[in-house]
């Protein structure tokens, strides 16, 4: 049997990086992998501007602060005022800039004001420098706003636009086909046959895949016999970067996409040592990888996300690939280790992680209650309190 890690990086090293690049509009690059790194163009904030609505003051700080001010000028945001004399005041509003000479703002329910007149209600004091956020203190020009393996979210896309970029170069996006076997597949939303199963796979995977940036094609579902194997495999790998299948792929006489692969292009069957999962596939056909997950649903869920989703992100062009995990207390006893590194569905409470009670690898009920994943080693028991991976799903 393969670790899991020796599994990841086996995939991890036949994943070629993108070359292809496309130029997009900030809002459309949702999701997809920076292939350039940015630079802010200006500062952010450009200019020193004021944090409240109220009014700009020049002021001497070591001396006694006037009970009045005259209001020399408004300045309202995206208009640029004149120099203040000591002790003079300016109107101004959030997000305006302060005018040369001013050294703090004064808000607006700390003052009465007559439109001609400032006056600090009693006992105000007032620091130098308050309120106003300074020329570059959030982005400062020329900083890195976003580097080359990147995947772009709506953060990342304001701290771009921020900086003053307006559309950026992605890579182009990994085209996947997912392929469902199994004759006793149906179609959600349709009766159930009598021995039907309805395919639940097909969308979870779909979601799963469309949720990582890629671009996925939903090829069907594929009856058990070689011959309607080998013509969905070929179609799909005809026009995808990627063909990942469902089921199929254990020992069975009535799993039929080894014999295909092999007959298309080429197939390694791995047993890999992971609870749910163990039957995995990667190969090739023509120009396009192929990934068999196993059948039952947390075992696909599982496989996708900790041994197939470094390998998809690699291909996409991204930089950071291990998804992100917490280490945290166990709330639970596992005395019984297993040979296989384990991921129970886990839920997050005040001790720490639990588990949920049903944790067969057919038990989607048990994957819909999960805030996530625990990951626990081979050969390794639990103990309360002991720290554990815990990955959010
Ligand atoms: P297999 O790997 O083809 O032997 O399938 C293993 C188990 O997963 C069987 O109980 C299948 O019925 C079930 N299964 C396979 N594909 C799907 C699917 N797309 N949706 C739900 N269950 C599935
Ligand atoms: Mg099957």
């Amino acid at each position: 049997m393969l670790s899991v890690q020796d599994a990841i990086d086996r995939l991890s090293a036949a994943a070629k990086a993108p070359t292809e690049t496309e130029t997009l509009a900030l809002a459309d690059a949702v999701g997809r992998i920076a292939a350039a790194e940015y630079r802010a163009i200006v500062n952010v904030p450009s200019l020193d501007n004021s944090a409240m609505d109220g009014y700009a003051i020049a002021f001497a700080p070591d001396l006694f602060l006037p009970t009045s001010f005259p209001i020399v000028q408004r300045i309202a945001a995206g208009h640029v005022g004149t120099p203040l004399q000591l002790n003079e005041a300016a109107r101004i509003f959030t997000g305006a800039p302060i005018p040369p000479g001013a050294n703090a703002v004064v808000m607006q329910e700390d003052t009465e004001a007559d439109g001609e007149t400032l006056r600090i209600k009693h006992g105000v004091v007032v620091k130098p420098g308050q309120h106003i956020r300074r020329a570059g203190e959030d982005i400062a020009r020329n900083a890195v706003l976003v580097q080359t393996g990147e995947q772009i979210n709506a953060a990342r896309i304001a701290k771009l636009a921020a900086g003053g970029i307006g559309a950026i170069d992605v890579f182009k996006p990994l085209r996947v086909t997912l392929l469902s076997t199994g004759d006793e597949l149906t179609e959600p939303g349709t009766p159930l046959p009598e021995g039907g199963v309805y395919n639940s796979n097909r969308p979870m995977l779909l979601a799963m895949l469309r949720e990582l940036g890629c671009v996925v094609t939903d090829g069907g579902m594929v009856p058990d016999n070689r011959a309607a194997t080998e013509a969905a495999l070929s179609a799909a790998a005809a026009k995808s970067d990627v063909v990942i299948s469902t089921g199929g792929v254990s020992v069975g006489e009535e799993d039929h996409v080894k014999a295909a692969l092999s007959a298309l292009g080429s197939l390694d069957l791995w047993k890999v040592a992971i609870k749910p999962g163990k039957p995995l596939a990667f190969g090739r056909i023509g120009t396009a990888d192929f990934v068999g997950l196993p059948g039952n649903p947390v075992s696909a869920f599982v496989t996708l996300l900790v041994l197939v989703r470094p390998y998809l992100l690699t291909r996409m062009g991204a930089a950071h690939v291990q998804p992100r995990s917490f280490t945290l207390p166990a709330a639970f006893d596992k005395p019984k280790p297993d040979a296989r590194q384990e991921y129970l569905r886990a839920t997050l409470g005040p001790d720490g992680v639990g588990v949920v009670g049903q944790q067969g690898s057919a038990m989607i009920a048990g994957l819909a209650q999960a805030d996530g994943l625990v990951e626990i080693p081979a050969d390794t028991p639990i103990a309360k309190g002991q720290l554990v991976r815990f990955i959010p799903i």
